[in-house]
């Protein structure tokens, strides 16, 4: 079985071609300042429209993680599932790439690595940093 990948909407477009260029971009609130994650049409935080594009650092730590023992798409070894928390406050769910998931720990520092697996889609996944 391979990966499902995701399908780009005209909210989240703008997000996968900030991956295709390997510059992570993510939307934030004019108003007040929070980074949204997955893409909105509205700040969750106070309902602001005026949402702007902005690069991110790519780095995070671990809020959560798991570690599944098989992948159900062809990979090599453990999946790690993770809840990232990216430094600027969002929140993303990834993978952790790392052949010693077991050295992982929640609070851990991560950072974006890039994964191109189609035409259209560069994965946003993570690795220990
Ligand atoms: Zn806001």
């Amino acid at each position: 079985m391979t990966r499902t990948l995701p399908t780009p909407s005209k909210i989240s477009q703008p997000f996968w071609d900030s991956c295709k260029a390997e510059h992570m971009q993510l939307q934030a609130c004019q108003d007040c300042g929070v980074y949204a994650f997955y893409p909105v049409y509205v700040c969750p935080e106070c309902a602001s429209r005026k949402l702007e594009w902005r690069p991110v650092s790519g780095r995070g730590t671990i809020h959560t993680f798991t570690v599944a023992a098989k992948a159900t798409f062809e990979k090599e070894g453990p999946l790690v599932v993770a809840l990232i928390e990216l430094e600027e406050g969002a929140m993303m769910v990834s993978n952790i790439e790392t052949s010693t998931p077991e050295t992982l720990s929640i609070g851990a520092a991560v950072r974006v690595r890039y994964e191109k697996v189609s035409d259209d889609i560069t994965l946003p996944l993570f690795e220990p940093a």
